[in-house]
């Protein structure tokens, strides 16, 4: 049994992640901040003895006793990390130097928890992880992508300089129960539109391209890369390499939904990249993972989490 330190455990991806280590015996200290994180989220998890909640700012420096680090602190959806850009680049960059200060101090094992948007906006197409990426310094998705890119840097030097033991992964577009209603990503954004028969925004002409992982597959990957042999550290890609376009997942939310709402065509955002779809070879060959969830299947689980939520007027 280990003592776990979960940030951003509060999260959409944190809560399930502290969900999967408290199963197997573990201890998990979550820190988080709660800027998109919820009480609710790990609710259930409040009077369990193994589990213990710090409300916590990952740009403070944090002094706790633990083996192990999982560092998902972070703002993921567009909305709320441009809400306060500044602060984003601080929570990856500052938070970063933290994690990995209290790894390096206590010698232990920490992963970053990255993102397909170091790719930025990719002319390479799948994205395999040799590539550089195109990312914009300067505009306003740079906040995060460029936090992220400069945190994995921090990781890879701490490794070097250091000799500390990281993994780092990229996440590709991940959805599931326990999004936010509010959060602002294209999945939650059209199931809640249509479970209410709202318009469904449609950002651009639809046709820009995403790859969505459902929530189980990428806690699958995320434990399998944290627990592979010492001298695999990535960065490795995680998420579903099944690409769609936004009008073909909006009409998928409507087919299962039954619902009745209209598209809504608005202005596509800026930098919004036009196309995202992850190359796995290296999680397949490393990590013996590949997803087992197809959209279909995810949706259905995510629609009937928000048909829950929007019914109980709880969030
Ligand atoms: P989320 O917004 O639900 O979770 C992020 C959590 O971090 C929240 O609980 C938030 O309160 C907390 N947080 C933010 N700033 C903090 C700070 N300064 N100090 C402490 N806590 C702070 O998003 P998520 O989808 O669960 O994302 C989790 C991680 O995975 C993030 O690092 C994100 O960049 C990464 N990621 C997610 C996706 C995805 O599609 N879900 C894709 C790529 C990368
Ligand atoms: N830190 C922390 N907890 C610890 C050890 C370090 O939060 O247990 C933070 C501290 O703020 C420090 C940062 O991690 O500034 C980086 O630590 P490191 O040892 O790499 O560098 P330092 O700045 O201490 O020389
Ligand atoms: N998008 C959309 N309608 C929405 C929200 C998002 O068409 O209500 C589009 C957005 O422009 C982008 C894609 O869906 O092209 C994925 O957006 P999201 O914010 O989920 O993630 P990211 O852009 O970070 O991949």
């Amino acid at each position: 049994m280990k003592r776990i330190l979960v940030t951003g455990g509060a999260g959409f991806l944190g809560s399930h992640l502290c969900d999967r280590l408290l199963s197997e015996g573990n201890e998990v200290v979550c820190a988080d901040n709660l800027f998109t994180g919820r009480r609710k989220n790990i609710h259930h998890l409040l009077d369990n003895k193994n589990f213990e909640f710090l409300r916590h700012d990952v740009t403070l420096p944090l002094y706790v006793e633990v083996d192990e680090i999982y560092n998902l602190a972070c703002p993921a959806s567009p909305v709320h990390y441009q809400f306060d850009p500044v602060q984003t680049t601080k929570t990856s960059v500052i938070g970063a130097i933290n994690m990995l200060g209290l790894a390096k101090r206590l010698k232990i094992k920490i992963l970053q928890a990255s993102t397909s948007e170091v790719y930025g906006d990719p002319e390479i197409h799948p994205q395999p992880e040799s590539y550089k990426g195109s990312v914009s310094v300067t505009g306003p998705r740079a906040c995060y992508d460029e936090g992220k890119r400069c945190a994995e840097t921090l990781f890879f030097d701490y490794h070097r300089q250091h000799k500390l033991q990281i993994k780092v992964m990229r996440i590709f577009n991940t959805y599931g129960p326990r999004m936010h209603p509010s959060d602002g990503r294209v999945v939650s954004n059209f199931i809640v539109q249509a479970l209410k028969g709202d318009d469904i925004t449609i950002f651009g002409d639809g046709k820009q391209t995403r790859s969505f992982g459902y929530v189980s597959d990428l806690i699958a990957g995320m434990h399998g890369l944290m627990n592979s042999p010492s001298d695999f550290i990535g960065p490795v890609n995680i998420g579903n390499p099944v690409e769609f376009t936004m009008l073909e997942l909006a009409e998928a939310v409507l087919e299962l939904t039954g619902s009745k709402s209209k598209l809504k065509f608005l202005p596509l955002p800026q930098d919004d990249p036009m196309q995202r779809k992850p190359n796995i070879d290296l999680a397949r060959e490393k990590l013996g993972w590949e997803p087992k969830v197809q959209l279909r299947e995810g949706l259905v689980e995510t629609i009937s989490y928000f048909d829950q939520v929007l019914r109980e007027g709880s969030y």
